[in-house]
């Protein structure tokens, strides 16, 4: 029996784990479940799952738990704050941690679970971003097991040599092929879209994400942090990391030999696949979704980026190889101007302008440690927020 630890379980990512986990209660017990302020989504989750430990954003938010979960039988203790999070991740009554907050919020639970060497589910993939060498050292260091959720890298782990051990050129590894499906405006024309709404921008045409991911994808920020996490998952240089639109979204990646080999995985776009992977691994399990139909597809049909038309990825690309605390600012100050667009304060196309002008504002440095890769993170928010009053 696994025992989880589900971070983010009110979320998209969280939601789809629990349906996986639900199919089988042979395999897998939920040790504990934690949301922000979705308190009456979170106490529906107890009910059915009956948690060890439930945790929340703030002490509001968890007097506001224990009344919706009194009376209900249940083994549930409520608990709040990050020192919670990381203590849940990090618990020694748990083997495998899914870790789906979102943004840099999930750092420090995340970086908890691969300290104490659990099984950690990763698809807080801004988690990777902003810590990189950091992340990686920690989970080599405590021997945790580190599992791509993230389609794309989940495909290409399903791609990889089995004993793959992060020399791509001993395994005649040419290049990574991400897939990306281009998002909601694909095919607009680039000055149309000042106007866009956060609600046009968030009607993804393949997956249902959360809000912040979803504008990253129409941005193509999300594959720009694609590419940085591809780097630190399998040890590959910008270089030998290629970006190929694909609408569909059926390939979810692939993995280029020097042979001439390319090997692809495929499925519906559905994040079960993936969670089913991360869950079960090394073994496969039912994940509830749909089997691929490619006769109904028919045609799969392929695309070169276009940089000009998504400057995100271009910045992503340049961070990458401008090292750590780039990727870690490009990461802040793209979560503040999410925000800000979200909240209607900018519009769309200021998201790119608004990363750029920070990314040139402030000094790049080594950051060796955990802290100062958070006071990168600070700062830069601090930053981000003055440009946009301004
Ligand atoms: P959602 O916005 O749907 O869910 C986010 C979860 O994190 C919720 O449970 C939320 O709680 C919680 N949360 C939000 N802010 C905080 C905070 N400050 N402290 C603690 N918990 C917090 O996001 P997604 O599920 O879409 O994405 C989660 C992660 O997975 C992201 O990093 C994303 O990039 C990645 N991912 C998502 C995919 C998808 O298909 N959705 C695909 C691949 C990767 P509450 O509900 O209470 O606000």
């Amino acid at each position: 029996m696994q025992k989880l630890c589900i971070l983010g379980s009110t979320g998209s990512i969280g939601v789809s784990t629990l349906d996986v986990v639900a199919r089988h209660p042979d395999r897998y017990q939920v040790f504990a479940l934690t949301a922000h302020s979705q308190v009456e989504k979170l106490a529906l989750q107890c009910e059915q799952f009956n948690p060890q430990i439930a945790v929340v954003g703030s002490a509001k938010a968890a007097s506001e738990l224990q009344r919706l979960l009194l009376g209900k039988n249940l083994k549930t203790e409520v608990s709040y704050g990050s020192q919670a999070l990381c203590d849940v991740a990090s618990s020694v009554d748990c083997d495998t941690v899914m870790a789906a907050i979102v943004g840099a919020a999930g750092l420090p639970a995340s970086l908890a679970a691969a300290r104490a060497g659990k099984k950690v589910l990763l698809a807080n993939k801004e988690a990777l971003v902003m810590s990189g060498q950091i992340f990686i050292n920690t989970v080599r260091d405590s021997g945790a097991t580190l599992l791509p959720i993230d389609s794309e890298h989940n495909a290409i782990f399903q791609c990889l040599p089995h004993n793959y051990n992060r020399h791509p050129s001993e395994y005649g590894i040419s290049k990574i092929i991400l897939t990306a499906s281009g998002g909601p405006f694909l095919n607009r024309n680039l000055e149309s879209l000042s106007d866009v709404t956060p609600d046009e921008a968030v009607a993804h045409p393949n997956w249902v994400m959360g809000r912040k991911i979803s504008i990253d994808s129409a941005t193509m920020m999300n594959k720009g942090l694609e590419v940085i996490e591809a780097h630190w998952l399998f040890a590959t240089p910008a270089e030998q990391i290629e970006v190929l639109i694909h609408p569909q979204s059926v390939i979810h990646s692939m993995v280029s030999y020097n042979d001439g080999s390319v090997l692809a995985q495929m499925g519906n776009p559905d994040m079960r696949t993936p969670i089913a992977y991360g869950l079960a691994y090394p073994e496969r399990i039912a994940s509830g979704v749909a089997p691929l139909d490619l006769v109904k597809i028919a045609k799969l049909h392929f695309e070169a980026p276009d940089f000009k038309r998504f400057p995100c990825l271009d910045l992503a690309y340049a961070a990458l190889k401008a090292g750590q605390t780039a990727s870690t600012i490009l990461n802040a100050s793209n979560e503040v101007a999410v925000q800000a667009f979200l909240d209607g304060k900018i519009g769309f196309r200021m998201i790119d302008q608004i990363i750029a002008r920070v990314l040139d504002k402030i000094a790049l440095s080594s950051a060796d440690d955990i802290e100062s890769i958070l006071e990168c993170d600070k700062e830069t928010r601090v930053i981000t927020q003055a440009l946009l009053a301004s």
